[in-house]
């Protein structure tokens, strides 16, 4: 039902009293290693859900990529379109120091390759997707083949993240684009002209789209289409780690679009489970299954 086109890392995090400055050597924890990735973390969320999932991305031929594909698989994932090969499996570097700040550098590796020829060859996984959903930790000229090769009754979700300016091409199939208050900034560009999340949904949907959601964290949701702007609550939890929270949203609500609710329907499930998300530690280890869901 849903096929998910992205990126698929192993992060590797340590924490650490302080960072090193250029030329020194600092010693941090023990090394913990988890599965990652926009693309994998939305396939592993959507899948946890119990919907029917497959992924399409590039790992490289490595332990990193075998860890990937056992938490995928593991989670459920149709792995056939989890290409090996071509470069070192994508790998995030982050630090944490004491007051739980990140500091991140990302080799994308084998997400780079994943290229515009790589979704040419995936068509019956097109064919078969109801809703297909893509982030930008992959080339942009292969999100823009994606959008070439969506079937005429499926539905595009996208999630500009890392952010950059979207062609009209790309903007015009979203439905809906889904941002965040960095992401909706970074996509208006010159055209964010006020500081309310509201107005950002309503420029954002002049731009193209069908459909605009924008997140806010703990005050959840804002969805916009044709008929106006529509808040969505969150549901009140105690937070311990919001990593990957933007993509259980995503994935949760690709999920619900593709059984048939309503986009306002559809974001309001989105942010139980991303308020889910956010109650454990991790990305995919924090994902709720939907009995999870029902129970919050
Ligand atoms: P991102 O991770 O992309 O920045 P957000 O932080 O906006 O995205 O989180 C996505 C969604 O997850 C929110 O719209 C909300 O529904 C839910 N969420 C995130 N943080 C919290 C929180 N602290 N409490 C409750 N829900 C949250």
């Amino acid at each position: 039902d849903l096929l998910v086109v992205g990126s698929a890392n192993a992060d590797l995090v340590i924490d650490v009293e302080r960072r090193p400055a250029a030329g020194e050597t600092v010693l941090g924890g023990d090394l913990a290693v988890h599965p990652g990735g926009k693309g994998a973390n939305q396939a592993v969320a959507a899948a946890r859900l119990g919907a029917a999932t497959a992924l399409l991305a590039r790992v490289g031929d490595d332990s990193h990529g075998r860890l990937l594909l056992d938490s995928l698989r593991s989670a459920g994932v149709d792995t056939v379109g989890v290409l090996v090969g071509g470069a070192p499996t994508g790998v995030a570097l982050i630090t944490v120091d004491p007051e739980g700040d990140n500091s991140i550098v990302v080799s994308p590796g084998a997400n780079a390759r994943l290229t515009p020829a790589d979704v040419r060859a995936a068509g019956s996984l097109f064919h078969a997707s109801r809703v297909v959903s893509a982030q930008l930790e992959i080339p942009l000229e292969t999100v823009v083949e994606v959008v070439r090769n969506l079937s005429p009754d499926s539905r595009f979700v996208l999630n500009p993240s890392p952010p950059r300016p979207l062609s009209s091409e790309v903007l015009a199939a979203c439905d809906p684009l889904i941002v965040n208050e960095h992401e909706a900034r970074v996509v208006l560009g010159d055209a964010c002209v006020s500081e309310e999340p509201a107005d950002w949904a309503k420029l954002l949907l002049a731009k193209g789209p069908r459909s605009v959601v924008v997140t806010l964290g703990a005050e959840g949701a804002l969805v916009c289409d044709s008929s106006g702007v529509t808040r969505v609550p969150s549901v009140k939890v105690d937070a311990v780690d919001t990593t990957g929270a933007g993509d259980a949203f995503t994935a949760a609500l690709g999920r619900q679009l593709g059984s048939g609710a309503s986009l306002a329907e559809a974001a309001e499930y989105a942010a139980r489970v991303g308020a889910a998300a956010v109650t454990k530690r991790g990305a995919q280890e924090s994902y709720p299954t939907a009995e999870e869901v029902d129970a919050l």
